[in-house]
């Protein structure tokens, strides 16, 4: 079956030009990330196979180092020795997940220049080194200065990486004082990462290590939604914030799957920063995270939303009046930890 697979794919691959090829590969790479319940996450990095090739060899020559104790190379200092007894796959994985993301960068002057002639590269305009009989070579060269390659990294600003690169782990309080109800690790409830399961264990080891915040968020017993608590300033508290995204998870309006945890905070009923007691509240059941097409929508009058104050549901009115319902979706994690208190009280 391998034969046969190999032999249809390099019989395919006769069959497009080499330029459809490579401009293919080239325009589709990405990375995607997908979540399997128990707590597996998988990455796939998509793009030419020459790129994936020197990734797997750099990660692979670093494991094969740690595995042999060739401690120098990898900047180990004289006088000591590798002792670690990880296999090939998980130091590649370690090496990997731990690694800074870094590239290049087009980037162009931001300096105002008196030249007029149109020829657009990006938002910038270079003139043709001589318009009358365009000169492509001295064009190319006078581009080529206009738009350099900038190397970038992954900012350490702190500030910055906890806007960012933050993860909320969410650990049901039972879990995290391991306070189970049975002996067996499958009476426990699951903790998660950004709304993705992971196992009770891998919930408590992660809660209280590197720079991490503890927030309380209470939930409904019933549903195992998020329970609201009312503030009053501009400004949203963190622990708000925390607590919207666990009960919306994705952007509020329907069919948006854009992740709650980079969306934007909106007030419902707006905010009336001259007077505050005549405006919309900063509370839990006034706010509500919107991807930012959605929120920049939603500012300009396409996009109307109502809440109800009975049920909390959310009213969406889409730009040809077609109406749209939006509650925070159900969690069963939530459900399950409730079950779990109720009988310790029993
Ligand atoms: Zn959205």
């Amino acid at each position: 079956m391998t034969a046969f697979k190999r032999a249809v794919t390099q019989l395919i691959s006769t069959l497009v030009t080499r330029e459809e090829r490579a401009a293919q590969v080239r325009d589709r790479r990405t990375v995607e990330t997908y979540y399997e319940p128990h707590g597996l996450g998988v990455l796939i990095a998509r793009g030419p196979c020459h790129q994936i090739a020197l990734l797997e060899a750099r990660l692979a020559g670093m494991a094969r180092s740690v595995i042999k104790g060739l401690g120098a190379p990898l900047g180990v200092p004289e006088g000591r020795e590798i002792a670690d007894d990880r296999g090939m796959g998980e130091l590649m994985f370690d090496f990997l997940t731990g690694s800074q993301p870094a590239g290049a960068l087009t980037t162009q002057s931001t300096g105002s220049d008196s030249d007029t002639t149109p020829g657009q590269v990006g938002d910038s305009v270079v003139t043709a080194a001589n318009p009358a009989g365009i000169d492509l070579d001295a064009t190319a060269e006078k581009i080529a200065e206009t738009l350099a390659e900038t190397g970038v990294q992954c900012p350490v600003d702190a500030e910055w990486l906890k806007r960012q690169a933050r993860i909320t782990i969410t650990v049901p309080a039972l879990t995290l004082l391991d306070r189970n109800t049975g002996e067996d690790d499958d009476a426990r409830v699951p903790g998660m990462v950004n709304g993705h399961p992971i196992s009770p264990e891998t919930a408590r080891q992660l809660t209280g290590t590197g720079h991490s915040t503890l927030y309380r968020i209470l939930t409904d017993p019933t549903d195992g939604t998020v329970l609201d608590h009312a503030a009053e300033a501009y400004t949203i508290p963190e622990k708000m914030r925390i607590a919207l995204v666990e009960k919306w998870q994705f952007c509020t309006l329907p069919g948006c799957d854009r992740s709650a945890v980079k969306a934007e905070l909106d007030h419902i009923k707006p905010f009336n920063h001259e007077d505050p007691g005549r405006g919309g509240p900063t509370s839990m059941g006034n706010l509500h995270p919107l991807c930012r097409e959605h929120h920049q929508m939603k500012t300009d009058n396409r996009l109307k939303v109502t809440r109800s104050p009975d049920t909390g549901m959310l009213t969406w009115t889409l730009p040809g009046g077609h109406q749209l319902q939006a509650r925070p979706p159900t969690n069963p994690i939530g459900q399950a930890h409730a079950q779990q208190l109720l009988n310790l009280t029993d």
